[in-house]
């Protein structure tokens, strides 16, 4: 996780991003889950780390890392998680545990997946499509 900070930090230089202690805190609080958390849940965790309680500090805080690749929005489950490929444009594919909750961020590779394939029938060009799949991971199918 210090490294994913850490290169969070570098990107942020690079770009003349400005990495403030209450942003850095949240990436580190999204990147020590590896379930989605709500924006409730951070403040909460940001109070416990001594943070005043201030909802919208949190919530430009948490706009800043989706804007710039440190975090994603997990639409469905209407929270964040830490993203593991900062800086870096990606169209990602999460797959989201039903029982545990779990959320893993994979690489949706190409351009050309089926969502373009349908899309471009309908002549629509997909500049960035999320997936967002639900079933049950690898932990949970194990037990079941
Ligand atoms: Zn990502
Ligand atoms: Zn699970």
């Amino acid at each position: 996780m210090e490294k994913n900070i850490q290169e969070a930090e570098n990107y942020c230089q690079q770009n003349g991003l400005n990495l403030t202690p209450v942003r850095r805190k949240v990436l580190e609080i999204l990147l020590e889950k590896n379930t989605a958390i709500g924006a409730y849940e951070i403040l909460d965790l940001l109070r416990e780390s001594g943070f005043k309680n201030q909802p919208p500090v949190a919530y430009r805080a948490l706009d800043f890392l989706v804007q710039n690749g440190f975090a994603h929005k997990i639409e469905q489950l209407n929270s964040f998680i830490g993203c593991m490929h900062p800086g870096k444009d990606h169209s990602p594919a999460f797959m989201i545990c039903r029982n545990c909750d779990s959320v893993s961020e994979e690489e949706a590779l190409t351009r050309n997946f089926s969502v373009s394939q349908i899309a471009s029938k309908a002549g629509f060009t997909v500049e960035k499509a999320v997936i967002e799949a639900r079933g049950l991971c690898q932990s949970c199918s194990d037990l079941a």
